[in-house]
């Protein structure tokens, strides 16, 4: 082999293997967040084709395999990546031996059991002794009341007792339409769902950082900074307006007797807050993203 020249041959790329591997969704509805996760980490995915198989990280020594999302927990558990994110009710229905280390606030789902409108079932605890078709069998045996008989359907499972196959489902649901177009009423939750970041049971120290990192990304997304004056006497009510568990900062302003206010406010009550916070006397109000949160 020809010795390398000194400045005219380029830097060897770091070896695969020590490089973070991550195991993420190759297509259906959590591939683009997972990687929209990875982008807003900071980790400079490379766009991966709609044929990769793999791609790498411009900004850290990681590497993302796309594969299945159903087969995302056996990669992990058998060490072929160091870890990965797929739907929570994936990795408890394939039951592996994972550790899951975050929650990643998105593809959020609910398992539900359902029967037909008709049906005098009203709670799950009635489905004993029923026929329940599902593609979730672990899961509906696990949180189902015995005796239950389960019929395994892969898709379209909301049609099964109109086919009568079954008298009730067990299925994932997120805003119910689906189960209304089909005649179907939910029993009620069985487990709730979202994306999670897993890895073996004893993950590489590597993992468990870039959790920390997702951890503060998907919090500050369901956060944001919040800014307005306010005049002095009104600060107390102000402040009992601001939610949350940090206390707001309050800044002296040129003009006498105003303050300015500044607060980490969660998303979902900035609706709520902002036309409540105007009427306790607060102008020049700002909300503005929040890009990390740490501490
Ligand atoms: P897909 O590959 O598109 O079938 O996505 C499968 C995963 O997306 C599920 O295992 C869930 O974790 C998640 N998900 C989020 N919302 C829903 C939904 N309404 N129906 C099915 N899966 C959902």
């Amino acid at each position: 082999m020809a010795p390398e020249r000194r400045g005219r041959v380029r830097a060897r790329p770091e070896p695969a293997q020590d490089r973070l591997r991550i195991a993420i969704p190759s297509k259906g509805r959590l591939r683009e967040p997972t990687v929209e996760l990875l982008h807003d980490a900071g980790l400079g995915p490379e766009t991966p084709g709609d044929r990769a198989l793999a791609f790498p990280c411009r900004n850290a020594p990681v590497e993302a395999l796309l594969v299945r999302a159903d087969d995302v927990p056996e990669y992990v558990q058998d060490g072929v990546v160091d870890c990965g994110i797929t739907g929570l009710d994936i990795v408890r229905e394939r039951g592996a031996d994972v550790r899951e280390l975050a929650r990643l606030g998105f593809g959020a789902c609910a398992l539900q059991a359902a029967v037909p409108e008709v049906s005098g079932v009203r709670s799950v605890e009635g489905l004993r002794g029923a026929r329940v078709a599902t593609s979730f069998p672990r899961l509906a045996r696990e949180l189902l009341p015995e005796p239950i008989e389960l019929v395994d359907v892969h898709g379209s499972v909301e049609l099964a007792p109109r086919l009568g196959l079954a008298d009730a489902i067990v299925d994932l649901v997120s805003s119910g339409s689906t189960l209304r177009t089909n005649g179907l009423r939910s029993l009620g939750t069985l487990l709730d769902s979202e994306a999670v970041l897993i890895a073996p049971p004893e993950p590489r120290p590597e993992a468990l950082r870039l959790a920390g990192v997702f951890r503060s990304v998907v919090d500050a997304r369901a956060t944001r900074y919040l800014m307005l004056n306010v005049p002095e006497a009104s600060l107390e009510q102000i402040c009992a307006l601001v939610p949350g568990s940090r206390a707001p900062s309050v800044l002296p302003l040129a003009e006498p007797g105003m303050v300015a206010v500044h607060s980490l406010v969660p998303a979902a009550d900035v609706w709520r807050l902002l036309p409540e916070l105007e009427a306790a006397g607060a102008s020049s109000i700002l909300l503005v993203p929040v890009e990390r949160m740490l501490g």
